[in-house]
């Protein structure tokens, strides 16, 4: 019978991008195995990731996609940045997707040997079939690090995280952090999010394995310490497979075309000077309010730097931005020689990769976080939601690649609460840019791109971690 290796991505697109990477790395290095992802209907991201899978069932990859049964949920709530409303459905879909995930396994194991389930789905699933079962956990290994040590945090405070203000936390491999910069989900105790993740946390040392998406010289000091058993003080760690960085074809999640739009935005990209370019772009969900969106317009035409922006509507709204109504009257026409604005989305992996841009204001998710260190891009962190704080802390205190930006925290400073600055965002575009600190961030980003490729050359971190990984199947 054919060994397979099942992979079982959660409830999100960015889970399915990066494990299809996954399948691919294993199918590149051990092209007798055969891959099955189980394709489950997603609660949000649906169309893009049917267009998705569409478009790989039609490439030359040698992957098998099983569709699970449809399962109907309410959509989650409209506000983009309500990661708790994802949370809830998440959590409500992997519970009633168990069953089903259970037969599928049945039924490939009749035809097939699966020697492994990777999933980043919560462990759901009885021993009866005995397949051994290892997490993807496709963020960085700081998040996870706080995940594992969360049921030891729990048992130290009663109190909320978000009312911990000025405490330090001390998790094994990180500096200590302020508890206000813990991941969102996990502020609030009472929050279902929170026992979601308390749960998560305490679920993953019973697999196999925990893959994750980084690599050793990106985070040494939280790779080192899931390792050690540190962040599990009380039980057993099993191994850790720090097997990145993986990122995604910019073309494959498109559905195989580019739009006009982003052809546009490479071909501009193609006339621009070398490293002249900050790209800002916040990721699949990451929107502003009319204000915010103003001041940062207004920050970019002082800056005087060259630009290319992506501007998605505001929170709330469903539609296409338009942008006249949006940006301050004249800003296209006064910046049209160097700036250019994208509605909603470009390919940000294949700009970020584009020899012209020399920087990026990043909302520092882990995908476009791993792909500007791919492409030696140095950054400015504007975290919004889900962990993007923590992520932000460790981007710059401790792998230092990223500027931080700072909101107005009171009305002293002319600003409303919460919203950056238009001189903030001028002073950091331009520090990222052409001042001193930039140059330093670029030279150690592009001496991190170097690492992050050789991470993957024989011998290298990435690629002994992954051999270690096949070598624990059981493969005939
Ligand atoms: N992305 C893109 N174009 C956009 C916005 C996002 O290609 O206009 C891609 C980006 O390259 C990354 C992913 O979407 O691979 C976003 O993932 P990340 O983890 O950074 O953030 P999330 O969307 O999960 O908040």
């Amino acid at each position: 019978m054919k060994e397979t290796i099942v992979l079982y991505p959660a409830a999100a697109f960015h889970h399915m991008a990066s494990m299809v990477e996954l399948g691919k790395l294993i199918m590149q290095h051990h092209p007798n195995l055969s891959i099955t992802i189980l394709v489950a209907t997603m609660p949000f991201d649906a169309s893009a990731t049917s267009s998705y899978i569409n478009h790989l069932s039609k490439t030359d990859l040698p992957i098998s996609f099983y569709s699970l049964p449809s399962i109907h949920l309410p959509p989650p709530q409209q506000d983009s940045h309500d990661t708790k409303s994802r949370v809830a459905s998440a959590s409500e879909f992997i519970h009633l997707n168990a069953p089903h995930v259970l037969d599928a396994l049945r039924t490939i194991s009749l035809s097939s040997s699966v020697q492994a389930l990777i999933t980043s789905v919560v462990h759901l699933y009885d021993d009866s079939l005995h397949i051994p079962t290892y997490y993807y956990y496709s963020s960085c290994a700081s998040t996870l690090a706080i995940l594992l040590f969360l049921p030891t945090l729990h048992n130290q405070t009663a109190k909320s995280f978000k009312d911990l203000d000025g405490t330090l936390l001390h998790i094994p491999g990180l500096s200590p952090i302020r508890a206000s910069y813990m991941p969102q989900p996990l502020l609030q105790r009472d929050d279902p999010t929170y026992h979601f993740f308390l749960n998560f946390g305490s679920c993953l040392p019973k697999s196999k394995g925990i893959i994750v998406n980084t690599f050793d010289s990106l985070e040494p000091h939280a790779i080192k310490s899931i390792a050690d058993g540190a962040c599990v003080p009380n039980g057993l760690m099993p191994p850790v497979y720090p097997i990145g960085p993986l990122i995604t074809d910019a073309k494959d999640r498109a559905g195989g075309t580019l739009c006009d739009a982003s052809s546009e935005c490479l071909a501009w990209l193609d006339v621009q000077p070398s490293r002249s370019v900050v790209f800002l772009c916040f990721g699949s969900r990451g929107t502003f309010s009319e204000a915010q969106l103003e001041k940062i317009a207004c920050g970019l035409e002082r800056s005087n730097q060259r630009f290319l922006w992506v501007v998605k509507s505001p929170l709330g709204s469903t539609t296409e931005p338009n942008l006249e109504v949006l940006l301050p009257k004249g800003f296209a026409q006064r910046t049209k020689e160097r700036g250019l604005v994208v509605k909603s989305w470009a390919p940000q992996n294949a700009i970020l990769s584009h020899e012209s841009v020399g920087g990026f204001v990043t909302h520092c998710g882990w995908n476009s976080v791993l792909e500007a260190v791919s492409y030696g891009v140095p950054m400015v962190a504007w975290p919004l939601y889900a962990e993007q704080h923590t992520n932000a802390v460790v981007l710059v205190e401790e792998m230092k690649l990223a500027i931080p930006i700072g909101m107005a925290t009171s009305s002293e400073e002319g600003e409303k609460e919460g919203l950056v600055s238009s001189e903030e965002v001028e002073t950091r575009v331009r520090q990222l840019m052409e001042l001193e600190e930039g140059k330093v961030l670029r030279k150690r980003s592009l001496e991190m791109r170097t690492i992050a490729r050789a991470a993957w050359t024989g011998g290298g971190t990435s690629f002994t971690a992954f051999s270690k990984l096949v070598a624990s199947w059981k493969l005939g």
